[in-house]
């Protein structure tokens, strides 16, 4: 079905009006109507070709939230008019072991998962297209159910990415009660970090390049702002936290934030720059028995509990509304970390 859409042709060129086609559906498909779909960083790195590999043109988008058009005849968990989410993977091969396990995004088949945009399904579309667009047809593994109040659908958009991005790390690494938290970079996933560190009990202490932000980031729930530039603040953190997540979508010196942590203490990595970070002192590692390590959005059933936990606890997302024409704008803004906190796209404006 043909479908309004924005799209890159190119690396450089901005994103612009275009028709895709979105296939007929399956017996396990849902077609999705998009009411709002959350702009991540990631979207950003892909569409400008920072990380490569891109096929052109590219929709992107993987944090939707849509109504239910459609539905095949093989799918008895999702109806009419229900409200659901779509996030990051459309696709995998459901029979290895990590896919068994409901970590899918860490799938083991030669293709891996099929992401939302830019990634490739099996005996399909070796293209996809994400959520720059009216509609979507997704197998139903990989539609959630929203449970929020109307009124907070837009800014439940980027629970789907930048949500679950934040929510698997700490539940991972026991982030709770008793532990103290560091966040590095309160942009989209980093404000989603503060919000889910301090609803699952942890001591959060938000680290921000930005002066601007801690107010902000004490509203958000953090405990403590540490402005990262400061040398001083920092070294009072000095050995102070159990466990870091960093969001930061730049390289950037490491050390600074390992020699925060205590004993044992770990930093997951999920910010993706598109040059390396200069290699971390290996003396900062071993002197605590430090772990350094990284985390990929999450899994499907682990999407759907934080979700749930979401509406259950009240938590959003803080976002700024756009419409679909202000895209290229926004990631001129995301760029200097001018967003409080996640932009969503309104696509009754498409
Ligand atoms: P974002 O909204 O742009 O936030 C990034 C934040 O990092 C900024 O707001 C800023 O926070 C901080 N920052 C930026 N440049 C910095 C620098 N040079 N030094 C120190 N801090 C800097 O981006 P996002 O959407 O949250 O995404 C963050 C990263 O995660 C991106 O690389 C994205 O591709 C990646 N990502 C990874 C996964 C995964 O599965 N691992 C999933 C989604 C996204 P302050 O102003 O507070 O310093
Ligand atoms: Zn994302
Ligand atoms: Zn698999």
């Amino acid at each position: 079905m043909k479908t309004k859409a924005y799209a890159a042709l190119s690396a450089q060129s901005p994103l612009a009006p275009y028709t895709i086609d979105r296939r007929a559906i399956g017996l396990q498909d849902v077609a999705i109507d998009i009411l709002y779909c959350g702009v991540c960083h990631s979207d950003l790195h892909t569409a400008r070709g920072e990380w490569g590999g891109v096929k052109f043109p590219c929709v992107p988008g993987h944090e939707i939230v849509g109504r239910v058009r459609e539905v095949g005849n093989g799918v008895q968990d999702h109806k009419i008019g229900d409200i659901v989410g779509v996030g990051c993977m459309v696709d995998s091969c459901r029979q290895c072991h990590s896919c068994d396990e409901g970590l899918e995004q860490y799938c083991e088949s030669p293709l891996g998962f099929a992401g939302t945009y830019n990634g490739h399904l099996r005996g399909g579309d070796a293209n996809t297209y994400g959520g720059y667009s009216a509609a979507i047809v997704v197998d139903r593994h990989f539609v959630l159910k929203v449970s929020h109040r109307a009124d907070q659908l837009a800014a439940v958009a980027p629970l789907l990415c930048a949500g679950i991005t934040t929510w698997s790390p700490l539940r991972h690494w026991g982030v709770g009660p008793g532990k103290k938290v560091g966040i590095v970079g309160i942009g989209g996933l980093g404000h989603m970090g503060v919000k889910l560190a301090a609803a699952l009990g942890a001591h959060v202490v938000a680290l921000t390049t930005s002066e601007t932000k801690r107010q902000a980031a004490l509203d958000l729930g953090a405990h403590e702002v540490v402005i990262s530039t400061d040398p001083d603040q920092m070294a009072k953190c000095t050995t102070q936290l159990d466990f870091i997540l960093n969001t930061v979508a730049a390289p950037h010196s490491l050390d600074a934030y390992l020699t925060l942590l205590k004993r044992d203490g770990a930093m997951v990595l999920v910010g993706v720059p598109p040059q390396p970070h200069p290699s971390p002192m290996v003396f900062n590692l071993i002197g605590q028995r430090r772990s350094l390590a990284g985390s990929l959005i999450g899994g499907i059933a682990e999407t759907q509990e934080m979700l749930d936990f979401c509406a259950k606890h009240d938590i959003v997302s803080t976002i700024e509304m756009i419409k679909m024409s202000e895209i290229n704008e926004a990631y001129d803004r995301m760029i200097k970390s001018d967003v409080k906190y996640r932009f969503v796209i309104d696509m009754a404006s498409l």
